[in-house]
């Protein structure tokens, strides 16, 4: 049993809703991946569950499962897309785990050797480069 009550109005349930924008780079009908708009490494991409669910332990199965299976394939395209020696995949549960937005999520983190990672949801990168960003992941995801 999850810590956090999940909220309906969280900011990822309004990304699914539409009511808030973001950087999208995928969509399928159980999942969604759009760039961290706070990113800790160039390239940071979140996959969501659209099924309600504020961590691992409150979601089905299911759902789970097509958050991961989605995970695994964008985190393909962003290692191209950034030409990253490794990716680093993140999933937060609680407060005392550092999750900040309570709704599951993978965050998907392209490494390279001695580029040490920014701090977690700290410092907003401009729109310009949220975009491009997202327009490389998206032409990897194209290019299969
Ligand atoms: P958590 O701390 O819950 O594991 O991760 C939440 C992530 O969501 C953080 O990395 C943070 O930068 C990101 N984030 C917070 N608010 C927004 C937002 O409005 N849009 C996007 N795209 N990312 C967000």
């Amino acid at each position: 049993m999850s810590a956090q009550p999940y909220d309906p109005d969280n900011i990822f349930a309004k990304i699914i809703r539409g009511e808030m924008p973001a950087f999208k780079v995928y969509e399928d009908e159980h999942t969604l991946a759009f760039m961290d708009i706070m990113p800790q490494v160039p390239g940071h991409t979140l996959v969501i569950a659209k099924a309600p669910g504020a961590d691992m332990f409150e979601l089905a199965d299911e759902a789970l499962q097509a958050a991961i299976v989605t995970t695994k394939k964008v985190a393909a395209a962003v290692k191209q897309a950034f030409d990253a020696q490794g990716v680093m995949i993140a999933q937060l549960n609680g407060s005392a785990a550092g999750q900040t937005v309570f709704h599951l999520h993978f965050h998907i983190l392209p490494r390279n050797a001695g580029i040490e990672l920014g701090f977690h949801a700290r410092e907003m990168a401009d729109a310009e480069t949220l975009e491009a960003h997202a327009a490389r992941v998206r032409a990897a995801l194209a290019n299969g």
